[in-house]
């Protein structure tokens, strides 16, 4: 690793100012720290987030779940109103990685990585959260731009998601046994306005399929999803799935997820 400056501020006002001056945010660290110890990332500041109380926890506002960025992927898998009301989000949570990585990884630090298999986003866009940052509220529609890239201007911080309550959700998705990550995972989520679908894993960022959407608003069925088209022309192959499997693995998955949405109710 190269030489940086390490610093735990315990108060989310001074973590602000220092975010400003150019220090990066340090979240659970399991892919900031793998990248540096890589190389790929050398980071001369780093402003460790995990002195700061008001950072995490789960509250519920009205019709939606609060859940703060430093909020770790263990603690959302195991809220038991979570469990009860959003069952898809905190199942979502106890689905990634490995007891260490739930442990340690955060809700935060997953949406601001933005990596295009990652499990987080897709809930995030497939509800149609709010990302709440030190300077705003950006919309998932507007949050996600590219690969491993978000509407966060620098030394912007996240402070917390707020996840509206959907009537039913369900994620699915097909793990890659070696990373964990997934090969492709949907996220589909019925509110009285209609259904919404996000894919992760299987492009190169999460996304919106505008016709599986339709086909659920119109009739919330595992058989509405037979017959939607999934054009793979963008979608990533490599050593463990082509493009064109990947497209086929999004139409079981939203099957699958739509059944088991039904089935909890
Ligand atoms: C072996 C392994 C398996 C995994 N499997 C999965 C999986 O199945 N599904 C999945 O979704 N993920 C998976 N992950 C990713 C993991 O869940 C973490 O979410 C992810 O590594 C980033 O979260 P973190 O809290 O560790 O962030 P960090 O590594 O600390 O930070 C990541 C990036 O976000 C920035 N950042 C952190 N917090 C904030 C903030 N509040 N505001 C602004 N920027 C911020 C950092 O500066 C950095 O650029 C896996 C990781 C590993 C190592």
């Amino acid at each position: 690793m190269y030489p940086f400056t390490l610093e735990r501020p315990n108060s989310l006002a001074e973590a602000r100012q220092r975010a400003a001056s150019g220090a990066q945010p340090l979240a659970g660290g399991q892919t900031l720290l793998a990248s540096m110890k890589l190389r790929l990332s050398a980071p001369e500041q780093l402003l460790d987030l995990g002195g700061i109380a008001e950072l995490a926890g789960i509250r519920r506002e009205g019709d939606a779940f609060v859940i703060g960025a430093m909020t770790r992927h263990a603690d959302v898998a195991a809220d038991a109103a979570l469990q009860r009301d959003f069952p898809a989000l905190a199942g979502l949570a106890g689905s990634i990685g490995d007891r260490q990585v739930r442990a340690m990884g955060t809700l935060g630090g997953s949406v601001a990585n933005n990596d295009p298999a990652a499990c987080y986003p897709s809930a995030v866009l497939g509800s149609g959260a709010t990302v709440v940052t030190t300077q705003r509220e950006i919309a998932a529609d507007d949050f996600f731009t590219d690969l491993f890239s978000t509407a966060l201007e620098p030394g912007e911080l996240i402070t917390a998601i707020r996840f509206p309550v959907p009537q039913r959700a369900a994620y699915e998705k097909l793990r890659q046994p070696a990373s964990h990550f997934p090969l492709a995972g949907v996220f589909v989520a019925q509110y009285p306005g209609g259904v919404r679908v996000a894919i992760t894993g299987a492009g190169n960022g999460v996304f919106r399929h505008a016709g599986l959407e339709a086909a659920l608003s119109s009739r919330f069925a595992p058989e509405s999803v037979e017959g939607v088209a999934v054009d793979y022309s963008g979608f990533g192959s490599d050593l463990h799935a082509s493009a064109e499997y990947r497209a086929h693995l999004v139409g079981v998955l939203a099957r699958r997820a739509v059944a088991r949405a039904l089935d909890a109710g």
